[in-house]
């Protein structure tokens, strides 16, 4: 193995173990959880690397770095998940690799997602992307919808030509009252979940929890986890 692959891999040992040890904390089962490591600002030769290591998740957060990279990896058994605030003069080249749009979060993306991907021929799975610190009607500052316009775009999704309603995104709020309790964030989003449920019963997917806070996600029931920096180092630059 390179010495890249070498750190992956125990990187990747050690995330699992965490992951392990929050399922087991939680008394839930590993399978509950699934790994999505974030690869944006790496290069694809990692992309390729984790791959080889088992991986089978990866997120991106930006078209122009997410678009090469998803063509140089192609042949890999991959699903890309897109992870970033999407503009819809992106959603064409998006569309093309993505499996799954985590951070639907407006009515015009919705419309966007769907006329490209009925004419690329392929089913998009999307996630509402909930900002908790957002006011009602609002958004947050990173994207994402406030709580009272779940329902609206959940609908707007599931009745989309292909598009598949998947579930709820969130990212810990730095403000308002969910800054630095990560747990009760991500609990409020379980609950939220559930009312999304209620009228969508195919929509599990629950998607919080990053390299920081992953403990606390699982602990709230989260489906699937978000790892960047715990798997490839600090990155270079914001991203
Ligand atoms: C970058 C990013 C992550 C991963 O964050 P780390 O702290 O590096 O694990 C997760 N989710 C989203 C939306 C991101 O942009």
């Amino acid at each position: 193995m390179t010495d890249r692959k070498t750190e992956l891999a125990a990187n990747l040992a050690k995330v699992e173990e965490r992951i392990t040890a929050a399922c087991g904390a939680a008394g839930r089962r590993r399978e509950e959880v699934t790994l999505i490591v974030v690869t944006k600002t790496y290069p694809a030769s990692d992309v390729r690397a984790l791959s080889e290591l088992g991986v089978r998740h990866v997120a991106e957060n930006r078209d122009q770095d997410a678009a090469p990279k998803a063509a140089a990896c192609a042949d890999l058994p991959l699903k890309w998940h897109f992870v970033g605030q999407l503009q819809t003069n992106k959603v064409r080249s998006v569309v093309g690799y993505a499996d799954v749009v985590q951070s639907v979060d407006r009515s015009r993306l919705v419309t966007a997602l769907s006329k490209e991907a009925v004419r690329a021929e392929r089913e998009i799975g999307c996630l509402v992307q909930v900002a908790l610190d957002a006011g009602a009607g609002g958004r947050g500052e990173r994207g994402g919808v406030a709580p009272d316009g779940i329902e609206e775009l959940a609908d707007l999704v599931a009745g989309a030509p292909g598009l598949r309603l998947d579930g709820l995104m969130t990212v810990a709020p730095l403000t308002g009252e969910y800054a630095g309790r990560e747990q009760a964030a991500f609990e409020r989003l379980m609950d939220l979940s559930t009312d999304l449920r209620r009228a969508h019963p195919a929509a599990t997917m629950v998607s919080a929890g990053m390299s920081a806070d992953l403990e606390q996600a699982v602990a709230a029931g989260a489906t699937h986890v978000r790892i960047g920096t715990a798997v490839l180092g600090v990155r270079p630059r914001l991203g």
